[in-house]
């Protein structure tokens, strides 16, 4: 929970209405220090609705970072972070509420353990969005029958393999209906032979229009499934542009030396 009330009068924001052709998100000049750790050093970024962008970049390039800044995870030092138009780090935002618009999964799954797979999705829908039991548990099977796992309601996340319980985390993240959607690497602590099943939900949701920003390492999947592909490095974007483009005519001497470790 983000220890911070409500104010009155905020109820509408993030979930009222919000121009298609307006810019979801929006980062001016963002810096993030973690101590003398210059982590982001002036990250510009706009996400529209519908678009797919996926953030390549070396280990410790501050992907994860500035996925975290952008639902506030972790606070910007300084610079801009808008949602829907509105700052995000104005002290009078509901963190939960924004979070909820904008669901996040991670590489560890970050399930529950000690409920089951029905009640890790049905939790924050009726803590969050305040649904009574029936319409939770209705709503979280749909969203575990869109990622194939609708047997699996009563099982323990224990119980489920590491793809099963990344693709519950995604259901879980879906059921909050977000405006975007938040991936940090969500393959990259599964087995090789378990990554395809977790990446084709993603292309699914792509295919339904979901806007994502996507961390990741799998190349194969930012150039057939992105809409835009972003290059960090050393807390800045390097190059973006389209990810047929950027892959195949790097314009950075950066770009193509992390290109040539990584392809
Ligand atoms: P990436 O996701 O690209 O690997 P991160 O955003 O995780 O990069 O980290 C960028 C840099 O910030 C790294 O040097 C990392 O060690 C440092 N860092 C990340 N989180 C913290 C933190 N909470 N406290 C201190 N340093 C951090
Ligand atoms: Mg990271």
């Amino acid at each position: 929970s983000s220890g911070r009330a409500a104010p009155p009068g905020s109820t509408a924001w993030p979930d009222a209405p919000y121009p298609d052709e307006d810019p979801l998100t929006v980062l001016t000049g963002v810096h993030k220090w973690y101590g003398d750790l210059h982590v982001l050093r002036g990250v510009d970024l706009q996400v529209r609705r519908g678009e797919v962008v996926a953030i390549i970049g070396p280990s410790g390039s501050g992907k994860s970072t500035l996925l975290r800044c952008v639902n506030m995870l972790e606070q910007p030092s300084s610079g801009a972070v808008l949602f829907k138009g509105r700052d995000v780090t104005d002290v009078r935002v509901d963190l939960d509420r924004l979070r909820s618009r904008m669901g996040i999964v991670f590489q560890n799954y970050n399930l529950f353990p000690h409920l089951s797979v029905l009640e890790n999705i049905t939790l924050a829908l009726r803590h969050v969005r305040g649904l009574g039991k029936t319409a939770a548990v209705d709503r979280a099977l749909s969203e575990l029958e869109r990622v194939g796992l609708a047997e699996k309601s009563g099982a323990h996340p224990g119980r489920l393999s590491g793809g099963q319980q990344q693709r519950v985390a995604i259901a879980r993240a879906l059921a909050m209906r977000p405006d975007m959607l938040l991936c940090d690497e969500i393959t990259s602590a599964l087995d090789p032979e378990l990554v395809g099943e977790v990446l084709q939900v993603l292309r699914d949701l792509a295919e339904s229009h979901m806007t994502m920003i996507v961390v990741t390492h799998e190349m194969g999947f930012a150039r057939e499934v992105a809409s835009r592909l972003v290059f960090m490095d050393g807390g800045v974007i390097v190059e973006q542009g389209v990810p047929r483009d950027l892959l195949s005519n790097p314009q950075t001497e950066r770009l193509q030396r992390f290109l040539s470790l990584v392809v």
